[in-house]
């Protein structure tokens, strides 16, 4: 499976990996290595953050 242009460091496209430690995504272009364990949590803050935003308004 392929990321379109999701790497933050380069805007390269990247792919699901997967090794010992588990799945990884990976930049094809630069290599940089994004932890999927790592997502929920960008997530959730994410989501957070637009809740704090409708209290605002
Ligand atoms: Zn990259």
């Amino acid at each position: 499976m392929i990321y379109y242009k999701e790497c933050k460091k380069c805007g390269g496209d990247m792919h699901i990996r997967q090794d010992t430690y588990g799945e990884f995504k990976e930049c094809v272009q630069c290599g940089k290595v994004i932890d999927l364990s790592e997502l929920p949590v960008t997530v959730s803050t994410a989501t957070a953050e637009a809740s704090k935003s409708n209290q605002a308004a």
